[in-house]
């Protein structure tokens, strides 16, 4: 299944996509997902079996587009929030500081490659 940007329409494998997400939010229960083609950060919830988008910048996050996907499970750490599909677990830390940090954009358990060449692998043109 292929998970879509829904600014630019570019469709990810679930690795891709979730490797994608960064900054945890436990209070708000929101990732941060930058898309690695266009760039467009969406906040949204990772919900059993589905993904929730809303609107971001609200104080309560009100999800309005659920987005499917088939087994998903999360689990809520403290400080982060560990997503699972099939066999496979993507860890989303929480950011810790919130001013000053770089963007800990591909801070996901697997891989701290930035995005260009996460794209290249995947385009196969490395
Ligand atoms: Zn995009």
């Amino acid at each position: 299944m292929l998970i879509p940007c829904l600014a630019c329409d570019s469709r990810f494998i679930p690795d891709e996509y979730f490797r994608a997400c960064h900054d945890y939010n436990r209070g708000r229960d929101l990732v941060a997902w930058t898309c690695p083609r266009c760039g467009n950060r969406d906040d949204l919830r990772v919900l059993p079996g589905e993904l929730g988008f809303g609107c971001p910048g609200r104080r309560r996050f009100d999800v309005h587009d659920r987005f499917r996907v088939p087994g998903l499970r999360r689990k809520r750490q403290i400080l982060r929030l560990d997503i699972s599909l099939d066999e496979k677990t993507w860890r989303v830390p929480t950011r810790l500081s919130p001013t000053g940090v770089p963007d800990h954009r591909f801070t996901c358990a697997e891989t701290r490659l930035p995005a260009p060449l996460i794209r290249g692998r995947y385009a196969g043109d490395s």
